[in-house]
């Protein structure tokens, strides 16, 4: 097993050499030609089952593509799977995972928070499965007898909540669980090393990296990936293989740019910790935003999403949102540029209110996602917005008191004695 820097500058690419070329070749076909057709017909039945040989013909675009397969290889090794199966978007990805873990009709237990997308999948009803909304500490007791799957997302979208893989694993039993490792990166965190059963990436934020590819991807087993390809077969989910080159071509960078993304995101963090203008600060290198030492025992860093509360609420947010220069206003995450959102305007929209407030996805609250730029430059930026949404500025002479406390799940974390600022 090669170190993660070399795995996503080589993986996916064995074949090279041997095929004469140095960047992975765009097959854009959309049929194949058949030699014989005894041998398309043993083609055709290996695909429909779900196989991935890239030995045998394609026959249809639909069952199987080379280039998409390219990436689906480097995947699999960063996440230390047997396999990878990419899919159009993120939430087609969770789509596919729970059409193949049998879950229309039955129950699934997932913990809040989850991308907003993903919430409103499951709290909707649209795919028919009863939802049970657990916390970390409240999964075992949650499990039915036809429970088919445990959906987790940590560090969670938005909040950067951190949740214990290994504990989910282990109060999960025999139901399988699922690990949206979108916001960690597989350079951060392996859930299938941690027990988990699948890992699931939107692959449209940081294994993009550059805010012009949709996709998703699973990381399972072979077994399991066999399950999720005749979903993707049976229901056309499928990754365009122009898709495929990019997200290849940028896997090569991915090691980079989160390390360089985070390095600015801890420091940002930190800063903010001491804004006078805001309120809460949430990044999992903040001791209080990780009690349990989660970060430590789980992952590798603590990643490029934070988030803070600005003084002042809704409008002191939208205020920020307005007021960036440098800042890109903008919904997703994981770009090489710096994006600010505001989740319960915009992300986080379609989440039930009340699911909304138990979460602590305020009306103050804003997402960063921090991207490589110069962090000074990031600084000001965020300073001057801040200063126009709050009269408060770092530069300036009011000094407010030191906050580092996150926006976290009420009863998961208690609740620091003096923390928080007079009303
Ligand atoms: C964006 C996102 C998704 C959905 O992915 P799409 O590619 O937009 O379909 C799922 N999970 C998380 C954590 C996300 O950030």
């Amino acid at each position: 097993m090669t170190g993660i820097e070399t795995t996503v500058v080589h993986g996916g690419r064995e074949d090279l050499r041997r095929l004469g070329v140095h960047t992975p070749p765009l097959d854009r076909s959309t049929t194949y030609p058949v030699r014989t057709l005894a041998e398309g017909t043993e083609d055709l039945d290996h695909l429909a089952d779900g196989g991935g040989d890239p030995h045998h013909s394609p026959i249809y675009a639909r069952l199987h593509n080379p280039t998409v397969a390219r990436w689906e290889r480097g995947i699999a090794e960063l996440e230390r799977a047997e396999a990878a199966v990419a899919f159009g978007s993120g939430m087609a990805a969770i789509t596919a995972t729970l059409l193949a873990a049998g879950a229309i009709g039955r129950h699934v237990v997932a913990i809040r928070p989850l991308y907003g997308g993903t919430d409103h999948l499951l709290a909707s009803g649209l795919l028919h499965i009863r939802t049970t909304w657990a916390t970390p500490d409240t999964v075992a007791e949650a499990i039915e007898d036809d429970t088919v799957l445990v959906l987790v997302e940590t560090p969670g979208n938005p909040t950067l909540t951190l949740v214990d893989i290994r504990d989910v694993v282990a109060q999960a039993g025999d139901v399988p669980v699922l690990v949206d490792n979108t916001f960690a990166t597989p350079i951060l965190q392996r859930p299938l090393t941690l027990g988990a059963t699948w890992a699931l990436h939107s692959a449209t934020k940081a294994l993009g990296g550059h805010g012009d590819v949709i996709a998703g991807v699973v990381a399972t087993s072979e077994a399991r990936a066999r399950d999720l390809r005749q979903v993707r077969v049976a229901t056309g989910a499928l990754l365009d293989p122009q898709a495929a080159a990019l997200l290849h071509r940028s896997l090569q960078t991915l090691a980079l740019r989160v390390r360089a993304a985070q390095a600015n995101a801890t420091e940002l963090a930190r800063r903010l910790a001491t804004h006078p203008g805001v309120l809460r600060v949430s990044h999992p290198s903040l001791p209080s935003c990780d009690q349990r030492g989660i970060v430590a025992r789980q992952m590798d860093g603590p990643g490029s999403l934070l988030t803070f509360e600005v003084a002042g609420g809704l409008e002191a947010a939208g205020t920020v949102m307005e007021s960036v220069r440098l800042l890109i206003p903008a919904v997703s995450l994981g770009a090489n540029d710096t994006l600010i959102e505001h989740p319960a305007g915009l992300t986080h929209r379609v989440v039930d209110p009340s699911a909304l407030a138990s979460t602590g996805i305020g009306p103050g609250l804003l997402r960063v996602s921090v991207g490589v730029e110069d962090v000074d430059d990031l600084w000001a930026d965020l300073d001057q917005a801040i200063a126009v949404a709050t009269g408060f500025s770092v530069h300036g002479a009011v000094q407010g008191p030191e906050v580092e406390r996150c926006p976290a799940v009420p009863d998961q974390l208690p609740e620091p004695a003096g923390a928080g600022r007079p009303a």
